[in-house]
């Protein structure tokens, strides 16, 4: 039985079984950062949970407000007799800010964040209201006139120009920020243009028509027999009232994209809206327009490049129901759409679906969720399903669907596997084996494009010395400094820069010097190999400004290279019809990264860049350079083999209990004194250790690893701390987290800051 008695309520006591709710008021006037405390009345203590829509009397004067449940507790945080009582629960559906709420409580309960951290990624962030503005861009001239105006364009190599006309012969009408984006075509020569009465921007006030942009004979493909079977499966389903996950297993160009539309539109006939997960590198202007000129003015795109203003008013018209399609990258997940229908996933196993920042979620996950909460279907698409969706799909929690043909014709290409250790033997001392120089030969005489890929940025930069092995670090970072034009060394992490070494710090040897295999590195051994070659290079470097990224693209792709040289970067999405030879500089590069998705991620790496060589009419062929050819990774990528690299990687993720057959948690602890961080993450990890539960067999046990410095053990100064606890069943890793949480800010830590990452995509 509760004893109520007011007179015993008031600061410290506890002794009451009350319970408190934290709100947040009106999210749609007031701030979100700032949750106000009221207490639950014993009457709606079964209705009041997170997420719930609540009214309660709020300022002075008390009026009621509506407010949403962002957590319950049972203690005060402030004197307990001056906390106001929730009036009473808002009944009937819940509205699209209360999912949004309950979306970020669901973040910060299964990936650990504070509730305020959770509510940033998920409502968009508020800018003063302005009128929405929508500008598009049209010809003014005839058809006849304008493919005239092309025409001198291109003479003039006004390159830019001459693209924008060129699609505006074709579909008649573009949403100005595609203009500029994607397409990249400065706002300079759109203006341009237009004072030339060549086009016309027009916005939304003077344009009463909404935009429809004209499909110039983009009617919409017969499926063949497998897509059709894709179609039916899902949206039988969806009539049945069956919702699920599905992965559809592709190679690229079986024709996907097209089976994520006929998806679409089954669901919009039915009134509910789409989200097209892309991420944001594979988001090519091409995709854009099949979507565009399948949908028209429906569609939507979010993207880094948008402003804050630009986002907001996006969801302020997915609010309004103005649009029923957005496509983006992760964050367009959180779309506040009023009835979502379907959600795609295409890429399904990139690692950009994972969040980098609190909350860690994963995109795929949070769809699912999002689909649980409009009763949505999700679809997930890939050529190289990762292991997650592909052990769900074999283990019958998600239907598989697969398209195993080429639609565009063109054959796979040939692979050869080149072993480096053999080269050196034989002489060759370059970093171009032998068949890729014979190549990369063939190709310049043929005038057919090449690309080269070396797995990571900078991977290899690092300076030694060759008398007594001494490595140039970071003094902050414990990091290899990596070599940059003129010998300069840069720390990756700080930006930290040193003047180049002469001489050995330690030994004083003069035989210091970098490991040349760095993009920078291959384009000048190129260049000095080919003069004559015209070389692109696109990396991390070449890319920091914000449209150098496509920039780079589209002149490979208008021809006016032969060769690009790129990290992962250039093997994503893209389709370069001209590009016949694609080599794979050093494969190790990635197999070697220190953790347990390394094989994976070279597998998927492998598979994508063979899949960049004869995506036209001409047939291609793959260089892959590596010191261990038998590796699994290798092997099954050269014969574009999934189920045999599936079927061997996972029996590997079984025997030392890695994800996806285990779950892991890294618990991350910076701090600014080394020896107090040590501390917390071994009291932290012995927290963890006593949830093991000794009745289980010992090797199913919950089993915590660490803690340790992290790889990178310090940064800007800061010390960093890892530890990992893995356990089969993820709610009891959430439970351990809470506890960590708990006794986290039981601590009132001033000098560490706890990170909780769940199943991780990169170790730490
Ligand atoms: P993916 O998304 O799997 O890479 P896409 O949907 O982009 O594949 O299709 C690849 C190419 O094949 C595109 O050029 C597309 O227009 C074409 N295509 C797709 N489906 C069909 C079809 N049923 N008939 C003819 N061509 C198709
Ligand atoms: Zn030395
Ligand atoms: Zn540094």
């Amino acid at each position: 039985m509760r004893i109520y008695c007011s007179s015993m309520r008031g600061k410290g006591y506890n002794i009451l079984d009350e319970r408190y709710a934290d709100i947040i008021i009106d999210i749609a006037h007031e701030k979100v950062d700032r949750p106000f405390q009221y207490r639950i009345p014993e009457s709606l203590r079964e209705q009041v949970a997170e997420g719930s829509c609540v009214r309660v009397p709020f300022g002075a004067g008390n009026r009621l407000r509506k407010g949403y449940v962002v957590a319950v507790k049972d203690t005060a945080e402030f004197d307990s007799s001056k906390i106001k009582e929730i009036d009473s629960v808002e009944t009937g559906g819940v509205s699209v800010e209360g999912r949004q709420i309950l979306l970020a409580a669901f973040l910060k309960r299964n990936y650990g964040s504070t509730m305020i951290q959770a509510l940033k990624t998920v409502l968009p962030a508020k800018v003063s209201v302005r009128a929405l503005e929508r500008k598009s861009v049209r010809l003014a001239i005839g058809r006849d006139e304008a493919k005239e105006a092309l025409l001198v364009l291109e003479k003039k190599h006004q390159t830019a120009r001459a693209r924008l006309l060129k699609e505006l012969l074709s579909v008649d009408c573009l949403p100005y920020a595609l203009v500029t984006g994607k397409l990249n075509v400065s706002s300079a020569a759109v203006k341009a243009l237009a004072e030339q009465h060549i086009i016309s921007v027009d916005t939304e006030k003077k344009l009463r028509n909404p935009i429809r942009i004209q499909a110039d004979g983009a009617e919409k493909k017969c499926l063949s027999p497998a897509q059709q079977k894709a179609v039916d499966t899902v949206l039988s389903d969806f009539a049945a009232g069956i919702r699920k996950t599905y992965l559809l297993h592709g190679i690229t160009g079986s024709g996907k994209t097209e089976v994520y539309m006929h998806l679409i539109e089954g669901v919009l006939k039915r009134g509910r809206q789409a989200i097209v997960l892309i991420p944001e590198i594979a988001l090519t202007y091409q995709t854009l327009m099949r979507f565009y000129s399948r949908f028209g003015d429906r569609v939507s795109v979010m993207n880094s490049t948008l402003s804050a203003g630009e986002k907001y008013d996006q969801c302020e018209r997915a609010k309004r129901g103005e649009i029923d399609i957005i496509i983006g990258p992760r964050s367009a997940l959180f779309t506040p759409f009023p009835n979502i229908g379907l959600i795609v996933m295409d890429e399904e196993h990139e690692n950009s679906y994972k969040s980098e920042s609190s909350p860690k979620y994963h995109a795929r996950e949070t769809a699912e969720e999002v689909a649980r909460m409009h009763g949505a279907s999700v679809v997930l698409g890939s050529a190289t399903p990762s292991l997650e969706a592909s052990y769900r799909a074999e283990r019958g929690a998600y239907t598989k669907l697969s398209l195993t043909e080429r639609l565009t014709g063109g054959q796979l290409p040939a692979v050869h596997v080149v072993d480096l250790r053999k080269e050196l033997k034989e002489g060759n001392r370059s970093i171009f084996s032998r068949k890729l120089q014979e190549l990369l030969d063939d190709r310049l005489t043929k005038k057919q494009q090449s690309m080269l890929f070396i797995n990571r940025r900078g991977y290899a930069g690092f300076v030694s010395c060759r008398a007594c092995g001494h490595v140039m670090k970071c003094p902050h970072c414990s990091v290899s400094l990596s070599e940059h034009k003129g010998g300069r060394l840069i720390c990756h992490y700080c930006g930290y820069e040193e003047p180049a070494v002469r001489s050995c710090p330690v030994c004083k040897s003069p035989y210091i010097s970098g490991f040349r295999a760095g993009t920078q590195q291959i384009e000048e051994k190129l260049k000095e190999l080919y003069p004559k070659a015209r070389v692109l290079r696109m990396d991390a470097d070449t890319t920091k400004q914000k449209e150098s990224y496509e920039k780079i693209l589209a002149a490979f792709a208008g021809g006016e290279a032969d060769i690009l040289i790129g990290t992962q970067m250039i093997v994503k999405g893209h389709d370069f019809p001209n590009v016949t030879l694609v080599g794979v500089l050093a494969a190790d590069l990635s197999l070697s990264v220190g953790d347990y998705r390394a094989a994976e991620r070279t597998f998927q790496l492998l598979v994508q860049a063979a899949g960049r060589a004869g995506r036209g009419v001409l047939s291609g062929e793959v260089v892959i350079q590596t010191y261990q050819p038998g590796n699994a990774a290798i092997v099954h990528a050269a014969a574009q083999d999934y189920k045999g690299f599936y079927e061997e990687e996972i029996l590997y993720r079984e025997l030392l209990r890695y994800p996806p057959v285990c779950n892991m948690m890294a618990v991350q602890i910076f701090a600014k004194e080394e020896k107090a961080g040590e501390e917390l993450a071994k009291k932290l990890a012995e927290l963890a250790e006593s949830f093991q539960d000794t009745a289980q067999r010992a090797d199913r046990r919950l089993l915590v690893i660490g803690p340790a410095p992290a790889a990178v053990g310090r940064v800007n100064d800061i010390f960093r701390f890892v530890f990992y606890v893995k356990y089969e069943n993820y709610d009891t890793l959430v439970k351990v987290k809470d506890k960590i949480e708990e006794r986290a800010a039981s601590m009132q830590l001033k000098n560490e800051v706890l990170q909780i990452d769940f199943n991780p995509v990169n170790a730490f």
